[in-house]
């Protein structure tokens, strides 16, 4: 196995857990079709492995990768990012704890918590995490067990500062988790930052492709990483072989797909940026973004991933989303093709009625790295007949 500790993020996404096979040269490292492993005796396991859910050599190497990307000494890969933050939780909290959640999290995030958690004697509060002040005041009273937080948010962009909300959910005992999947860890490290924990859905541009599910918790905390290895054994939500590989595969080009996505994603927020049509655009590397400086801070790049409202509202917001040719309609984000998605009845359906509830003259866009003068034209033409 290669250190590769001293590599820049690049090399790392390459080679990190991805040695050739060494029994035949093959540079790509097998995927591992297996359910179980022979023993050479009773207990003795040749190279550690024993069954599959326990342990599988295309998983590992995912595994490796993904901590190295993250700078951290431990990664579990599992079946969803959903299975991930529930294999979390389950390993973080017990009957009576408390979550602190920022009011723009994950809509699944928010539903697995709320009505999973709850019935199971947990206790649910979200905020905007933007005023230290307010989230200092809350952490005093509710004493949470975890401060979760995700930035950019989906789909206001909106960034939280990952520093200072570490330092003060520390300060009240709290595990501070950051979904880091919207910005990934080539434009964000939450760890560095002083966040305990990462949480990704590697569904998306971690994978990148729109091919495969998968989650991951990242951490260098060992305790926290043999118990969440613990449920993930015990309760079973591990990711395939299959699975695994895809992502491993998609990682490897993740540092120039995240440029290519930042620029084009900026060059839409630009063109549309002051249209008849388009009321805001939320894009953080827009200078008028209101978080903008924190982002270009805490952030390499600004993401693929942005906003706008319709000054029509949601009558146009719909027409927009069915007007584009390009951006395909669908939920999820983070391909190499460009995504759009309407919040309100899509991917944040779950949370209508909430505090999590989206307008409806929001649409979301996914950029994707097709060429940008492709993806501005489209977007233009979709405005103009809205
Ligand atoms: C998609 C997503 C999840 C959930 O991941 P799945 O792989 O769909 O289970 C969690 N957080 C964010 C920010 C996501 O976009």
């Amino acid at each position: 196995m290669t250190d590769h500790t001293d590599h820049g993020f690049a090399t790392r996404a390459i080679h990190a857990g991805q040695d050739f096979d060494p029994t035949t040269g093959a540079i790509i490292p097998p995927v591992y079709f297996t359910s179980t492993f022979v023993q050479e005796g009773i207990g003795r396991l040749r190279g550690g492995y024993e069954y599959a859910r326990g342990g599988n050599p295309t998983r590992d190497a995912l595994q490796e990768q993904l901590a190295a990307l993250e700078g951290a000494t431990h990664a579990v890969s599992f079946a969803s990012g959903l299975a991930a933050e529930d294999a979390l939780l389950r390993a973080v909290l017990r009957p009576g704890d408390h979550v602190l959640m920022g009011n723009d999290v994950y809509g699944g995030t928010h539903r697995l918590v709320r009505r999973i958690f709850g019935d199971w004697g947990i206790g649910l509060t979200t905020m905007a995490l933007s005023d230290p002040h307010a989230v200092r005041t809350a952490l005093a009273e509710l004493s949470p067990r975890v401060l979760w937080l995700e930035t950019p948010s989906n789909p206001m962009m909106t960034v939280t500062d990952i520093a200072q909300l570490a330092e003060l959910g520390h300060a009240a005992g709290a595990l501070v988790v950051v979904d880091n999947t919207f910005a990934t860890p080539y434009l964000q490290q939450p760890l560095a930052l002083g966040a305990d924990v990462v949480v990704h859905s590697t569904t998306k541009y971690l994978g990148g492709h729109s091919d495969v599910l998968g989650g991951a918790i990242v951490t260098s905390d060992d305790e926290l990483a043999s118990t969440v290895q613990f449920q993930q054994f015990a309760a079973g939500a591990v990711s395939g072989p299959m699975d695994a590989w895809l992502t491993s595969r998609g990682i490897k080009t993740l540092a120039v797909r995240m440029e290519r996505h930042s620029a084009n994603a900026q060059a839409i927020a630009e063109a549309i940026e002051g249209h008849a049509a388009v009321a805001r655009v939320h894009y953080p590397g827009l200078p008028t973004h209101p978080d903008h400086a924190l982002a270009a801070r805490q952030m390499r790049l600004f993401g693929g991933m942005l906003s706008l409202e319709l000054v029509g509202g949601g009558a146009a917001a719909r027409a927009f989303a069915e007007g584009t040719r390009l951006f395909q309609l669908a939920e999820s984000l983070g391909g190499v093709e460009s995504l759009m998605n309407y919040p309100s009845e899509m991917t944040h359906a779950s949370v209508r009625g909430t505090e999590l509830e989206v307008p409806d003259s929001i649409v979301r866009l996914s950029v994707g790295i097709e060429e940008a003068d492709d993806l501005v034209a489209d977007v233009l033409q979709a405005l103009a007949r809205v």
